[in-house]
């Protein structure tokens, strides 16, 4: 079978010749579950939603990419007006159109269809890449379209039809198209050498999400590089980066730093012993009573509204984790429910909430905005358990309120108050509080993945029981961390 660069690959080789040349040389260092991965199934159940919506389309599916593009030579020869899938090729390059649209005056209009909301740069370098494709074998485009989600449908009260809207984005195609070549050559050139080329870190190795391949990347970097410390902006970092100041010294010898940074990266450097506000500490811990409860939830945010009165990308929880401390010093309980993938989960969900949470128990969760509205759009859609649902939101304290107003402020924190960052600095030594040495899923990212995954392609999971059972580890952790820290502020106002 012969090989093309294909659209996909262009725009990853957009981001970083270094991500396409791991692909193409590397594929097995690159999880099947990343987040790239999975956005590329929803935009090709996108495409299939959209297209199938448009009367008249003939679709085009074949197994490689020549038969695509000789089935789609035949249809334009047949007088085929609209094309889903059609393909073409032009020398090293393909291009698998989402779908094309003869016009009145024989030029074409492109739709380009993503299970996105808004438009992003690499959806204009993805149209520019098909338009210039397509101009290589006589087919003009006039006409390109941006297909998006519509966030005000709302499943099984809107229109169906209402799921997309099109945006006229031929403008801004149009500017990008003449360097399609020269980025195309340049992308084979350093895909076929032998070393992945040498990439300097740039804002794609963040963006549009962690990339894939940081962590060889960044491998010659000091452990704690400038891009460890958090709060300072990712432009100061690059500048940094830029002239090789790469280390925490060269953050503070270059004057980039707030005075309240300073006094952070100064406690990291010497290892002083971690500040504590403790009256404002005190304060916060008097507001947490006995039953203690520690909540978190796993959401999944899906382009296509998977239930009844979801929005795209709506956050609805399909997990959690909860640890139960009666009274002070008592025993620890632990309490998991994940929802079976592919089922609405919120029923359940919120009836083993009211099952488990003790009436008026303190519920501690780390950034609470999530639970609460998790627990607020249960309320709302359950009438029948809705006083019991806005009771347990109602005592719902956010754990990371001592550590971001920094009450409790340890230099291994770095800067950050995330639940990882915090647990890690409190807790460096403690093998069961240590995320990397999980199974399977390590952060919330890979949870929220790999659900959305086994729940929309269930049979590529044949170790589904396994998967779920490291959601359930992962998520117990979270809850963990949420009573270790809390143990840990307990014993720093401590006058023992
Ligand atoms: S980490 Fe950065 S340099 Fe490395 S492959 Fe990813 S985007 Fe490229």
């Amino acid at each position: 079978m012969n090989k093309y660069l294909t659209r996909q690959e262009y725009c990853l080789g957009v981001r970083c010749p270094g991500l396409l040349w791991t692909l193409y040389n590397r594929p097995d260092t690159l999880s099947p579950y990343s987040e790239r991965n999975v956005i590329n199934m929803h935009n090709r159940e996108a495409a299939r939603l959209y297209t199938s919506s448009v009367s008249g389309v003939v679709t085009v599916m074949e197994k490689s990419i020549d038969e695509a593009a000789e089935s789609t030579k035949r249809a334009l020869r047949d007088g085929v007006l609209d094309i889903a899938g059609a393909t073409f090729i032009s020398g090293a390059l393909s291009a698998e159109c989402d779908l094309i649209r003869r016009r009145s005056d024989g030029t074409y209009a492109l739709y380009i269809v993503r299970a996105a909301a808004h438009i992003r740069q690499t959806v204009c370098h993805d149209a520019s890449y098909q338009v210039f494709v397509l101009a290589t074998q006589g087919i003009r485009v006039s006409r390109v379209f941006f297909v998006k989600l519509n966030t005000c449908y709302v499943k099984g009260q809107s229109d169906e039809r209402e799921l997309f809207l099109l945006e006229n984005i031929s403008s801004r195609v149009a500017a990008l198209v003449a360097g399609v070549a020269g980025r195309a050559r340049g992308m084979l050139s350093a895909a076929s050498k032998k070393e992945m080329p040498s990439q300097p870190v740039h804002n794609g190795c963040f963006n549009p999400s962690d990339c894939e391949n940081k962590a060889t990347c960044f491998a010659c970097l000091p452990e704690d590089n400038v891009f460890t410390f958090s709060g300072v902006s990712h432009e100061t970092k690059f500048k940094l980066y830029r002239r090789h100041k790469y280390t925490f010294e060269d953050m503070m010898s270059e004057g980039v730093l707030s005075p309240l940074q300073k006094k952070q990266m100064e406690m990291y450097l010497k290892g002083a012993p971690p500040a504590v506000d403790k009256d404002n500490l005190k304060k916060f811990l008097s507001g947490l009573r006995y039953p203690m409860c520690y909540l978190d939830f796993e959401t999944m945010q899906l382009p296509f509204p998977p239930f009844e009165g979801l929005r795209p990308f709506e956050p609805c929880a399909f997990q959690f984790s909860l640890h139960i401390r009666e009274s002070e010093g008592g025993p620890l309980k632990h309490i998991s429910c994940i929802a079976k993938p592919g089922e609405d989960p919120r029923r359940r969900i919120a009836e083993e909430l009211c099952r488990h949470i003790p009436e008026n128990a303190c519920v501690a969760a780390y950034n609470m905005q999530l639970e609460k509205m998790m627990v607020l759009s249960l309320a709302e859609r359950f009438p029948d358990l809705c006083k019991r649902l806005m009771g347990i939101a109602s005592n719902i304290v956010d754990m990371m309120r001592p550590f971001e107003k920094r009450w409790y402020y340890d230099g291994k924190m770095k800067g950050a108050c995330s639940l990882k960052a915090v647990l890690h600095a409190l807790y460096p030594d403690e093998k069961e509080l240590d995320y990397a040495l999980l199974e399977g899923v390590h952060n919330g990212q890979e949870a929220t993945t790999v659900y959305a995954a086994m729940s929309a392609e269930p049979e590529t999971f044949p170790n589904r029981e396994e998967v779920l059972r490291e959601l359930e580890s992962y998520c117990a952790l979270d809850t963990l961390a949420l009573v270790k820290l809390h143990e840990k502020l307990l014993s720093a106002v401590s006058d023992r």
